[in-house]
């Protein structure tokens, strides 16, 4: 590697973060980018000045990221200079984060730490939730969610069932599979599709799981419902999977029905809490998430962090290490040449995920972390749902938009109901999935912002997500509250009319 290349790496990478750029390519970067690709491995290497040109001139370009303050796509925030910098110091280590070795390598003191403080940010009861991992994202996080809930609730069903106390380790889905346990049952309300991959990849199966949500624009669950059908449940000896969305992606709203779900898991005994807040768990009104089992959230997104990184939490390590177990034996929590020799509590990195060998990505968390501090994030967080308010009310003021968060309460006249942070909207004449979709292509032609398409009790509409830690930022001063990317995003909504 070479100095002037990484000079222009950090360049390329400080131009990209400012956004004062487009926030998506050109039609010819795209055909430049496309047609750029080398795509037959040369028999002489291209060497690496002609592979840095294209990395930066063609391939570059044509890629759009999370970067500016006018990106809406999805909710996947940005990446602050901490975590870019880290990400580089990451790279030029190298280091594959499984094994605990505190005489060799402090990784993995520094991702226990990165755990702790986004837990604490998040307000989570850290002596609650012993057990931890840096997962690729929250779909990850969902597996283990899944996996860790199908091996508790079988159990407790098969003990009920055969009279056995709660010590007695005598069935465990993570050694003996599923063949001959019994029915398991994700039931959520409006879970993100990835809870459907989950049950899909630990063996519980994409149609066992059960929309109970009150109505087609609610993440709270029919509660009369839910009852009565844990009820039955309970009696017919299957086991539960309650899935609560707290930051649901299309409304960011949040279930307010934590309490009623953990008084139901703990009325029936053959059930288990996962809540899904990949990018909720930050919010001011999240709700009490300690109430969970187990816990999703992403630091890819909110946090603002680069991909990938997302945080995985629950109560027992032993029964988290039981699921991820990287060993036939089943005493031994994985191969002798991978053991630590280590009692100081922090586990093996591979005994609680997914991953055998893995990236160092908790530690751009851990320097995004102390950078700003909780009082840096809590004002990123403050700003962006202020932003996303600013935006939210002109639409829900404006003769040509509907705003679609809390559905008919913001809709045609009625009193602004504030939102999160994402900003559900359609046009109140290009109502049907063509014109829906003109209107995105429409609104990101312009380069100046980013969204994306969605459909939400039945309508298609559009997602504008305000994540990234510039975004109503950049205000002039605390009397002059003029913003001039809030300025472009009320221009654009109004040329593409
Ligand atoms: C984004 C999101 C996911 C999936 O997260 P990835 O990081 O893309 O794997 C799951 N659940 C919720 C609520 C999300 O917002």
């Amino acid at each position: 590697m070479e100095t002037r290349h990484v000079t222009l790496v950090a360049d390329l990478a400080a131009a990209r973060t400012l956004g004062s750029q487009r926030v998506r390519p050109t039609g010819d970067d795209m055909r430049r980018a496309t047609e750029g690709i080398v795509t037959h491995l040369p028999a002489t290497g291209l060497g690496l000045d002609a592979t840095f040109a294209q990395l930066v001139g063609v391939v570059a370009p044509g890629i759009v990221g999370a970067t500016g303050p006018r990106y809406f796509g999805f909710v996947t925030g940005g990446v602050t200079p901490a975590a870019q910098l880290a990400d580089f110091v990451v790279a030029a280590v190298d280091a594959n984060v499984q094994v605990h070795l505190p005489l060799d390598s402090v990784a993995t003191r520094v991702e226990a730490a990165a755990l702790e403080m986004a837990a604490s940010l998040s307000g989570l009861d850290t002596a609650v939730f012993a057990a931890r991992t840096v997962t690729t994202g929250a779909t990850a996080s969902n597996v283990l969610g899944l996996a860790c809930a199908r091996d508790a609730a079988t159990a407790k069903v098969l003990r009920l069932d055969r009279g056995l106390d709660s010590n007695s380790r005598h069935f465990c889905a993570a050694d003996d599979g599923l063949f001959g346990a019994c029915r398991v049952v994700v039931l959520h309300a409006h879970a993100h599709a990835s809870i459907a991959k989950a049950a899909s990849l630990v063996g519980i199966g994409r149609k066992n799981c059960f929309n109970l949500a009150e109505s087609p624009a609610s993440v709270d669950f029919d509660l009369v419902k839910l009852d009565s059908l844990m009820a039955k449940l309970a009696a017919e000896k299957t086991a539960v999977i309650l899935v609560a969305s707290c930051g649901e992606v299309n409304t960011g709203n949040f279930t307010a029905d934590l309490p009623a779900l953990r008084a139901l898991c703990n009325k029936y005994g053959n059930a288990w809490l996962h809540v899904d807040a990949a990018f909720g768990a930050f919010a001011p009104n999240s709700g009490n998430l300690n109430s969970a089992d187990s816990l999703t959230i992403d630091a890819h997104k909110w946090l603002n962090v680069p991909y990938d990184c997302g945080l995985f939490y629950t109560r027992s390590l032993e029964l988290l290490q039981q699921v991820c177990s990287p060993s036939f034996d089943l005493s031994s929590t994985g191969p002798a040449y991978l053991s630590s020799s280590s009692s100081d509590g922090i586990p093996s990195p591979l005994t609680v995920g997914i991953e055998n060998s893995r990236r160092f990505r908790a530690l751009p968390l851990y320097a995004s972390l102390i950078c700003l501090g909780r009082e840096g994030y809590e004002d990123i967080f403050a700003r962006n749902i202020a932003f996303a308010n600013r935006i939210a009310k002109w639409i829900h003021d404006s003769p040509h938009y509907d705003l679609l968060n809390h559905a008919g309460d913001n809709i045609n006249g009625a009193t602004y109901k504030p939102i999160a942070n994402i900003v559900l909207f359609g046009s109140r004449t290009a109502t049907d999935d063509v014109g829906n979709s003109q209107l995105v292509s429409k609104i990101n032609d312009t380069g100046l912002m980013y969204v994306t398409g969605t459909k939400w009790a039945g309508r298609p509409c559009i997602r504008l997500a305000v994540s990234n830690w510039q975004t109503g930022k950049n205000k002039g001063n605390a009397t002059d509250i003029h913003d001039p990317d809030f300025d472009i995003v009320i221009n654009v909504l109004i040329q593409v009319l």
